[in-house]
């Protein structure tokens, strides 16, 4: 028990004990009714006095199994504590050891894959040596990789290099062979498509206009397994059309003949029809200039072999003149030079004159007629009054139904060369393309004119128009050996390509 408490505790129990010494003593004499009122009062306010000191100290101070049980309280919470920061501990250090182990474990995986896939490695390395031409020396082999001297093994690698180069060079060499091929079949036209159709098989639509026959355009694209476009001109009305796939393109007009078919000028016999705001074309057209241009092999077996050179104009005729210009000269220069290149490539070339001289028209017509060439091709300049224009154009027979490019009068008598209309219409859209890529002159298209000598060919005919003499640029080009050899390279691409057409 602490002091504080023992000193009223101590008080209590003297008072009790003087209090009970009191009453005994008094108990040897007889008391009276007082002495016991008294007696009775003062053992009374003892046991209370005593009873209010243990109360009290009760009342304000702990006891001390209250004291032991706080103390116990604090020693178990103390020791709890103590435990939770031990198994804190503990369960710190089993995180870091399971880390540790999850690492180990992941590093031995790891290991172990690239040990089995190095023995895979070998294995399949091993299988393949195997397999090869070179099979790696036996066991027994006196000449083993152990016993190989330094220059032996030194050769065996060298040899292995060059089997490699050898290997390399052998692939290298095949993918260029492919890739040439490649490129020779993109860039090679596909003359023997199978997708030419038989005009006369072809589904079209037809209407008449001002006695003309036309074919509805859209069946058109429709049976040359083209896409069929529209243009509308600032009134809403269809002005223009395109007929096109990946390498053929064909742009015609509402208003004007000339059209263009595969970036070249062609001249139409007639505009585009509009009908019901539906776009259609001349039959004559259709037949006899746009078919043979769409098509990639003629419909006519036809030879090239022997080929009639028509130098225009001569002797008597100088044809057109600027200054010291002659055409007549010029045709000729260009008709020899062309006569020249076409015997290299083994044509046989007849020429409707070879000076000076001027046979006349209806005397070239019967060289035709008597030599039967393959071919006819007229040279010829331009002139104009006006000195502007410039330009290269090619001519052909005008087709029976159709008009003049320069005028509007209708054909209505058969010439011999309608027989070739449609190779007079592939014919001079090649030559012209090939003119004008020799020599970047000015497209003025292909043509149809009322010419005698190309109108009573009696085999597929053009005249070509290789410049304006009248031009003061054009003419200086004319007379120049550089511009002849590129007109004469134009043509026989023309005649390359019009060959391609045949086959
Ligand atoms: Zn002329």
């Amino acid at each position: 028990m602490p002091k504080s408490l023992l000193q009223p505790f101590l008080a209590a129990c003297a008072l009790l004990i003087s209090v009970s010494v009191m009453a005994q003593t008094v108990t040897d004499v007889p008391l009276s009714d007082a002495d016991v009122k008294i007696k009775s009062a003062a053992q009374n306010a003892a046991q209370n006095a005593a009873q209010s000191a243990a109360s009290e100290a009760a009342k304000k101070l702990p006891t001390a199994e209250e004291i032991a049980a706080e103390r116990a309280r604090l020693e178990r919470m103390r020791a709890a504590l103590a435990a939770e920061r031990a198994a804190l501990e503990q369960y710190k250090a089993d995180l870091v050891r399971r880390q540790q182990e999850a690492a180990a474990a992941e590093a031995k995986a790891k290991a172990d894959a690239a040990a089995k896939a190095a023995v895979e490695k070998a294995a399949a390395e091993k299988a393949v040596g195997s397999a090869g031409s070179v099979p790696p020396p036996a066991k027994d082999d006196p000449v083993s990789a152990k016993t190989l001297s330094p220059e032996e093994l030194q050769r065996q690698r060298q040899l292995a290099i060059e089997r490699a180069k050898a290997i390399e060079k052998a692939i290298a060499t095949q993918k260029a062979a492919d890739a040439k091929k490649k490129a020779a079949a993109a860039s090679t036209p596909q003359t023997t498509s199978p997708k030419d159709k038989d005009v006369a098989t072809m589904k079209l639509r037809r209407t008449t206009q001002n006695k003309v026959r036309y074919v509805h355009l859209r069946d058109v694209a429709v049976n040359y397994g083209l896409t069929f476009a529209y243009t509308k001109n600032k009134a809403n009305k269809v002005s223009g059309a395109v007929i096109y796939d990946k390498t053929r393109k064909a742009v015609f007009s509402a208003t004007y003949r000339d059209g263009i078919v595969n970036g070249v000028q062609v001249y139409f016999l007639y505009p585009m029809l509009i009908k019901n705001s539906e776009p259609y074309i001349s039959e004559v057209d259709f037949l006899t200039c746009l078919d043979p241009l769409l098509r990639y092999k003629t419909p006519v077996k036809l030879g090239m072999k022997t080929i009639m050179i028509d130098a225009g104009h001569g002797g008597s005729d100088p044809g057109a003149i600027n200054g010291a210009h002659k055409e007549k000269v010029y045709t000729l220069q260009i008709a020899k030079r062309l006569q020249t290149q076409l015997e290299k490539l083994g044509f046989r070339v007849i020429m409707t004159r070879t000076g000076d001289t001027y046979p006349t028209l209806q005397e070239r017509a019967a060289l035709c007629k008597k030599y039967k060439p393959d071919l006819f091709i007229s040279i010829h300049c331009n002139s104009s009054t006006n000195k502007t224009p410039a330009g290269i154009e090619t001519y052909r027979a005008v087709p029976v139904g159709g008009t003049e490019t320069k005028g509007s009068k209708v054909k209505t008598e058969k010439q011999s060369a309608n027989e070739f209309d449609a190779n007079n219409s592939r014919l001079a859209y090649e030559i012209q393309k090939g003119m004008l890529a020799a020599t970047k002159g000015t497209d003025r298209g292909t043509r149809h004119q009322a010419i005698y000598v190309t109108g009573n060919a009696t085999c597929p005919a053009v005249l070509v128009e290789v410049g304006y003499l009248s031009n003061e640029a054009e003419v200086k080009k004319i007379a120049s050996p550089e511009y002849q050899n590129k007109i004469v390279s134009g043509i026989l691409a023309g005649l390359a390509g019009y060959g391609s057409f045949l086959r």
